[in-house]
């Protein structure tokens, strides 16, 4: 069942029973007043009786006349009267004598001093009535029927209205439930026409401060964030294929050439170490992407140890050198730590030393004296690594784009490289909960700033 149908059916049902309930309630409390009021009114009218008949000593066959005159146009008491023996003194209509008072009937009144009962629809009083030292016994009977005609047309008023209302909650119910769920379905609409390759639509639901406009605020949030990271996708994806394409036909021209049966040996070697040369640019691409695809891991699927922050510098330096004889990184305490647990951070060894390798080989290859400095300060419950280089510098314009995947800064058109390793870099440091920070100044240098909470 739709939730409009269901908010339609409860709204409904709800306000049928409350109606229904304070139908009843007045139902209810009509018949119990004209009850009451009938009670009181043969009461009246056995004590009117009962004077005529006992104090103004009216004559028998005058009260019976009154009583069978009236009986033809109103609906009229009966009335008995008898004494204390039980002995009847004066009944309005002996021949019909509804109530058929019996010994038992005349007892519990005379003990009571006063009943009131129902005979069948009949409702029936019965009165002990004291007059000149002497006990009377008075009953007084009718029915209703002015009461009953009155609770009936009530009854059916209350059917009718009860019946007019249900048809105007019903209807009134499925319009509001209509109008309410509308933006809903205007949203369902739109949301049905967004796929793949039309990701920039968006549901632009009007802005109202009601909780259908933060849903759409935040289902447009979400589109803007997936086609980012699409078009990101799309951008990897052509430039990564770019990037392999380019060294993979220089590596097959090289080894088509080398199929020249005249070629010197001094030319093959040549050829030789330019495919190396490409063939390790493809190396060094794949490894890339393998720890860019790493450091995108979930946190908690990377395994944290404890790490003293200069001896995996000291390991990266070593690495660096190993690869990069020409290179030359030194390393510096600002402040010599008193405690050794200043230089511990938890992280993943093998992700940090990918980082700390970036930046110091930015250092260098970005350098004319391929130089580069490796700062250490302890403070403040924090680790901060400073890389400084006195090289070519970056661009002001160049600055805020340099942590974005494959960028390439206007200095960089001579210098090797694919513009992965500072995302990369970015990335595990926001994995080991830190931060990065960049001064440059072009023709003077460049520093990153690199800062890591301490265990
Ligand atoms: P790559 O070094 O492969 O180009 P990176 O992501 O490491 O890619 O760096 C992105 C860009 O940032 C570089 O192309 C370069 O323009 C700039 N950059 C990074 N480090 C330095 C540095 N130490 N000195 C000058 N420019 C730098």
């Amino acid at each position: 069942m739709k939730i409009r149908a269901k908010l339609t059916f409860l709204y409904a049902v709800l306000t049928v029973t409350i109606l229904l309930f304070f139908a009843a309630i007045v139902y209810y409390s009509a018949s119990k007043s004209r009850e009451s009021e009938f009670f009181t009114l043969l009461e009246r009218e056995a004590v009117t009786k009962g004077n005529l008949y006992l104090n103004a000593q009216v004559e028998t066959k005058t009260l019976q006349d009154i009583y069978n005159n009236n009986r033809e146009m109103l609906n009229e008491v009966e009335v008995a009267i008898y004494n204390a023996q039980y002995e009847l003194l004066y009944h309005d209509a002996v021949e019909l004598d509804f109530v058929k008072e019996t010994p038992q009937m005349l007892n519990s009144i005379l003990e009571a001093g006063h009943l009131r009962f129902y005979q069948e629809d009949w409702q029936v009083v019965g009165l002990r009535y004291d007059h000149n030292g002497g006990t009377f016994l008075i009953t007084a009977a009718a029915y209703d029927l002015y009461g009953y005609n009155k609770l009936d047309s009530l009854f059916k008023t209350i059917l009718i209205v009860a019946g007019c209302s249900l048809l105007l909650i019903f209807f009134a119910g499925k319009y509001f439930s209509d109008q309410a769920f509308k933006p809903v379905r205007d949203m369902t609409a739109k949301m049905k026409l967004i796929s793949a390759t039309n990701l920039g639509l968006r549901i632009n639901h009007p802005q109202k401060k009601d909780e259908l406009s933060s849903l759409s605020e935040t289902f447009d949030g979400m589109l803007d964030r997936l086609e980012k990271s699409f078009e990101s996708q799309k951008q990897f994806v052509s430039f990564i294929s770019h990037e392999i394409r380019t060294p993979l036909s220089a590596i097959i021209a090289e080894l088509e050439l080398s199929k020249e049966k005249n070629l010197d040996p001094v030319h093959f070697e040549e050829m030789v170490d330019r495919t190396l040369l490409d063939a390790r640019r493809l190396v060094r691409l794949s490894n890339s992407l393998l720890d860019l695809a790493k450091a995108s891991l979930d946190p908690s699927e990377i395994t944290f140890k404890p790490i003293r922050v200069d001896e995996l510098l000291m390991e990266v330096i070593q690495q660096l050198k190993h690869y990069e004889p020409g290179y030359q990184v030194t390393l510096a305490y600002q402040n010599e730590p008193e405690e050794e647990n200043e230089l511990m951070v938890s992280g993943n060894s093998y992700l940090l030393s990918v980082a700390f390798l970036n930046l110091m080989e930015n250092g260098c290859k970005f350098s004319r004296d391929q130089k580069s400095q490796v700062g250490l300060i302890a403070s403040n419950g924090q680790l901060t690594v400073t890389f400084s280089d006195k090289g070519i510098g970056i661009a002001p314009q160049d600055l805020k784009h340099i942590f974005q995947p494959f960028f390439r800064g206007t200095n960089s058109r001579k210098v090797d490289g694919n513009g992965i390793g500072l995302t990369l870099t970015k990335k595990i440091i926001e994995l080991h909960k830190g931060s990065i920070s960049v001064q440059s100044e072009v023709g003077k240098g460049t520093t990153f700033v690199f800062t890591l909470p301490h265990i």
